[in-house]
């Protein structure tokens, strides 16, 4: 329950311009930050100084903002893991981005409550690359009090010979409450969920499944069209084949009611994608007709054996979204990108980088909070089945 450091740094830039301000040793200061409190007989000279400074103080501010509990959403999430979109159903779902958005309007309150996951373990098992999603696991998971590890797979012993299975016994026995799994191979994280006693959240296997990614892109687009995903039109385009992040996408986008395309070449659809519920297009032309949303896909050449594109360039020429491609779209139309961008390959860095257009920003800034919204539930989840197992 944290709220003295950020307040005081928020209002006066540190300990010892407060303690200057307040007219106080700098170590009273420091006693208000290690508690994490300010004592209730400093309220009324923190209000008065923090004036001068042009903050409004009121003595609520005193107090941590509270998370609400995730059945305060009108739906007990009950479920002990996250690995796809299919576990969920809609009710799952708003209450997740119900707790997202909370925690969105939270992370930028001088007061959050850190104390959601006190007392928990997260480790962060990552056998493939990422830089956002590990971050952003991470800090969700200290932004909510837990102890986060994350284990740094080169030095580990998987590149040893240790099998998945012998892993998940290992990190079993660290008796952690949350393992969040990236793995090359599609099931990784579902085997291992089946292997360990803790919740297990799927951070990306192999072309299978990034449920999270999902869940953020869903906030993403409910903040920039006023919660209202039904009836958008999105074409999410480029390498599809190779994307875990289309297809959570799909499902998800689905279940919410907006209209999904499928826009690129033949080479880089899965030959099973007119069963998804979707529209197939080859062409960007036709395929971002009339759309709300062109979200665009990373062209995964690590996934690639053999030659699925003629060249980068050509790539671009066809499939690369432009100026003139964006044209194609619903005038004001919106962009995506999961990350990490081929610049100049799928997308140009005039549309990436125009903050009018794209919302590839904000997707990493919502990606902290609706992952500290996933974590959260699942806490909450393992808390009541521990209970009603008492
Ligand atoms: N970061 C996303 C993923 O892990 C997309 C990508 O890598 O292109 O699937």
């Amino acid at each position: 329950m944290t709220y003295s450091k950020p307040l005081i740094d928020d209002i006066f830039g540190g300990i010892r311009p407060a303690a200057r301000a307040l007219d106080k040793a700098a170590t009273t200061i420091q006693g208000w930050y290690d508690a994490g409190t300010i004592p209730q007989k400093h309220w009324n000279d923190v209000i008065k100084t923090a004036k001068e400074f042009d903050h409004h103080l009121t003595p609520d501010d005193f107090f941590p903002v509270k998370s609400p509990d995730a059945s305060s959403f009108g739906y007990p999430f009950e479920k002990r893991h996250c690995l796809s979109i299919d576990d969920f159903h809609r009710p799952d779902i708003e209450t997740l981005l119900s707790l997202g958005e909370h925690y969105l309007d939270l992370n930028v309150q001088k007061n959050p409550d850190r104390s959601v996951l006190k007392g928990k373990t997260l480790i962060n098992v990552f056998f493939e690359n990422s830089t956002r999603t590990e971050k952003s696991f991470e800090l969700a998971g200290k932004r909510l009090g837990a102890d986060v590890i994350s284990m740094q797979i080169a030095s580990s012993s998987v590149k040893k010979g240790e099998t998945l299975l012998d892993t998940a016994a290992t990190l079993n026995a660290m008796n952690p409450d949350i393992l969040v799994v990236r793995h090359g191979s599609s099931g990784a994280p579902a085997l291992l969920s089946q292997k360990v006693s803790c919740s297990v959240v799927n951070a990306g296997d192999g072309m299978h499944e990034h449920p999270t990614q999902a869940l953020l892109d869903a906030l993403t687009l409910r903040q920039a069209f006023d919660g209202q995903i039904d009836g958008l039109r999105i074409a999410i385009c480029g390498d599809i084949l190779h994307s875990r992040v289309a297809r959570s996408n799909v499902k998800l986008l689905n279940m919410l009611g907006a209209e999904v395309r499928l826009v690129g070449p033949p080479t880089l659809l899965p030959t099973d994608a007119d069963r998804w519920g979707v529209d197939i297009f080859h062409e960007m032309k036709t395929g971002l007709k009339g759309c709300d949303v062109v979200m665009m896909l990373r062209l995964q050449l690590e996934r690639m054996s053999g030659a699925f594109v003629p060249s980068k360039r050509e790539y671009f020429h066809f499939h690369g979204l432009d100026r003139t491609k964006l044209g194609y779209a619903k005038d004001g139309a919106l962009v995506m990108h999961p990350g990490p961008m081929n610049r100049g390959v799928e997308i140009s860095s005039d549309i990436a980088d125009d903050p009018d257009i794209s919302l590839i920003t904000q997707q990493v800034e919502t990606g902290v909070a609706m992952r500290m919204g996933i974590l959260h539930a699942l806490s909450e989840a393992q808390d009541r089945s521990k209970g009603a197992n008492r």
